[in-house]
């Protein structure tokens, strides 16, 4: 492709828009146009490279057995329903465009397509001896995320290879989980990024695996512990680990004590010369689930801790079934706005003690009347411990439990686990930090949506059986942008060079000098037709414009037709160490084959 006939506009400033690297440096470097929120257009720079990693991703997928499909985006209603999503995902987490047509049908834009998979699989899979089946695809995705940002990074329409395996037994589904780990890991390493891959939180649906693959960079926003040994990583949502040990109480009898303007466990502690291990702490929440009632959550937990809400979130789920429901729509700290629809009276908030009384709650049909009282593990053992009293501006010290307050039945484990904290496989492993952007995730769903769904096979012993399904996601154009942010510097991208959208550019220097651009044609027919992809910039343009504009659109190799063609060379600059090489003309081409071999493979 020559310049001067390409849609290629750089900006020299940074756009208002972008908050990170990898965005600014899209925008500015003509890769991608923003068109509206969390909407973004591919120019051709672009759509190149996520072809690239789109071919590298198709090629792994092929390579365990997968076969390519393309599955409609437009989805019906009634398979959302089948399944127990629609209202989940058009009303709680609100992320699925939703619309009616004509005939009044309601249909929904495909954020995930685990409903139309399986609707097919009960069609089309009859017999055992139709499985293990494994059909990805790679499309455009819709979701309408409450806050997209970042570019290409969260999107509401965005990239994804998604692909969802069958099979009669969990042995099966196990192997094909390791491949698909096996195929990211290869994906990731291909693709030229630095990765890691951690546990991470599968929801409610219990006991299946689920991994994150996770391209480390400071703008992730995901938070993963690990240990340095290797033998341990987690997306924080799912961590665990070892709470640092309590401190003894100070405190050896029961008594109230004013403690005014504490509503804080720092003012707290400062106030009473203790330590946070020494406290209870009372948080509330607010579920509101699947069939409309809203419940009012207590948990008590160590002073030093906090809650993970993915991990209450996990907890209130197992308990549905005892307020009639199957799920919890939204999970969250009532506010002084919501705390009027229910609250009878005015909260001792910051004062609580875990036996605050439940006639604070006007029930209603909506509204259950009781509060759900849940400790966490790191509270349970603490003897003589400050808690509220129920009332503003005083607490009680030398508490215990089953004593001056009863012990909550529910014992959960919901503290967040964090940097520093002993590492459960090994105490004297602690837990490191790191940032990550969550570019794929692969996941063992079990009989989840075959079971609500219906879809079953015939098994060798003649019973009717739901099939075993795991799910396989990568976001393919948040994958190319964390390249990004992986690798750049002051002058723009460095892209590796297995995604470049072209291996190298030959920049004239000066387009009126007859030899220059007649060597620079040579080598652009001769380079193109050996299969290194190149561009030519024959734009009337200063040299120096010229440099400035390939190093920030951050293609591997430049090559220059200047002064050394005098000795029937020209200069070769790696875009990534700006190291100049004097090459002969005759045998830029060899070259440049070595050199990309070498950095694909
Ligand atoms: P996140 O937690 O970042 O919202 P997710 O867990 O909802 O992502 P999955 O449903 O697991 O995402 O989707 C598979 C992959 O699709 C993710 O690992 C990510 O790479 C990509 N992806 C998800 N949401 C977006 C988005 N809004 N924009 C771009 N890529 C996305
Ligand atoms: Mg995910």
């Amino acid at each position: 492709m020559r310049l001067s006939q390409m849609l290629f506009v750089t900006l020299r400033e940074d756009p208002a828009e972008a908050e990170i690297p990898s965005h600014k440096l899209l925008l500015r470097a003509g890769y991608i146009r923003r068109i509206g929120s969390g909407i973004y257009a591919y120019l051709p720079l672009m759509w190149r490279v996520l072809k690239k990693v789109s071919q590298i991703v198709r090629e792994e997928m092929d390579a365990t057995g997968a076969q390519e499909c393309l599955l409609p985006q437009l989805q019906p209603a009634d398979l959302w329903r089948e399944s127990g999503r629609w209202d989940t995902y058009t009303q709680a987490e609100g992320i699925m465009f939703a619309m009616t047509d004509r005939q009044q049908r309601e249909l929904g834009l495909g954020p995930t397509h685990e409903e139309v998979i399986t609707t097919i699989a009960k069609d089309m899979i009859r017999s055992y001896r139709q499985l293990p089946v494994h059909l990805y695809q790679i499309q455009t995705k819709f979701r309408d995320e409450i806050r997209p940002r970042f570019g290409l990074m969260r999107g509401r329409e965005f990239i994804m290879k998604d692909g969802y395996s069958f099979h009669t037994n969990e042995e099966s589904l196990k192997k094909t989980y390791q491949d698909m780990a096996q195929a990211y890991s290869n994906m990731l390493r291909r693709s030229g990024l630095q990765f890691r891959a951690v546990d991470a939180d599968s929801g409610a649906i219990g006991g299946s695996g689920s991994q994150e693959f996770m391209v480390l960079a400071e703008a992730g926003e995901d938070e993963v512990l690990y240990t340095e040994d290797g033998q341990y990583a987690a997306n924080v949502e799912k961590a665990v680990s070892m709470p640092a040990d309590a401190e003894p109480s100070p405190f050896a009898t029961f008594e109230k004590r004013e403690t005014p303007g504490t509503e804080t466990i720092d003012k707290l502690c400062k106030f009473l010369k203790c330590s946070p291990t020494q406290v209870v702490k009372n948080v509330l929440y607010q579920a509101v689930y699947d069939n409309g009632i809203t419940v009012l959550v207590l948990v008590s937990i160590r002073g030093d801790q906090e809650v993970n809400q993915v991990k209450l979130l996990n907890e209130l789920t197992k308990l549905a079934g005892n307020y009639q429901a199957k799920t919890v729509l939204f999970l969250t700290v009532p506010d002084a706005e919501a705390q009027r629809k229910w609250a009878a009276k005015s909260l001792p908030l910051g004062y609580m003690a875990p036996d605050v009384a439940d006639d604070y709650i006007a029930g209603s049909k909506e509204v259950n009347s009781k509060f759900l009282r849940l400790v966490d593990r790191t509270a349970v053992d603490l003897t003589n411990f400050v808690t509220g009293s129920n009332e503003s501006g005083y607490h009680v010290v030398g508490a215990n439990w089953n004593k001056e307050f009863p012990l909550p039945a529910t014992v959960v484990g919901v503290r967040t686990a964090k940097k520093g904290d002993r590492a459960v496989h090994n105490p004297e492993q602690t837990l490191q930090s790191a940032r990550g952007i969550e570019v794929g995730h692969i996941f063992q769903l079990g009989t989840k949506y075959s079971q609500a769904m219906g879809a079953t096979y015939t098994s060798e012993q003649g019973e009717e059986m739901p099939f075993m399904m795991g799910c396989y996601g990568v976001g393919v154009s948040r994958l190319a942008q964390s390249a990004v942010e992986q690798s750049y510097d002051k002058d723009g991208i460095i892209w590796p060079v297995a995604i470049a959208p072209y291996h190298a550019i030959i920049s004239i220097p000066n387009i009126s000098d007859a030899q220059q651009v007649e060597v620079a044609e040579k080598l652009y027919a001769e380079l193109n037709q050996s299969g290194i992809e190149t561009l030519l910039d024959d734009r009337d343009e200063r040299a120096g414009v010229k440099f400035k504009d390939a190093d920030l659109i951050g293609i591997p190799y430049r090559i220059v037709p200047g002064r050394s063609l005098k000795a029937g060379k020209v200069e070769v600059v790696e875009r990534a160490t700006h190291k100049s090489h004097e090459i002969l003309i005759d045998e830029v081409n060899s070259t440049l084959k070595q050199w990309i071999e070498a950095a694909v493979s």
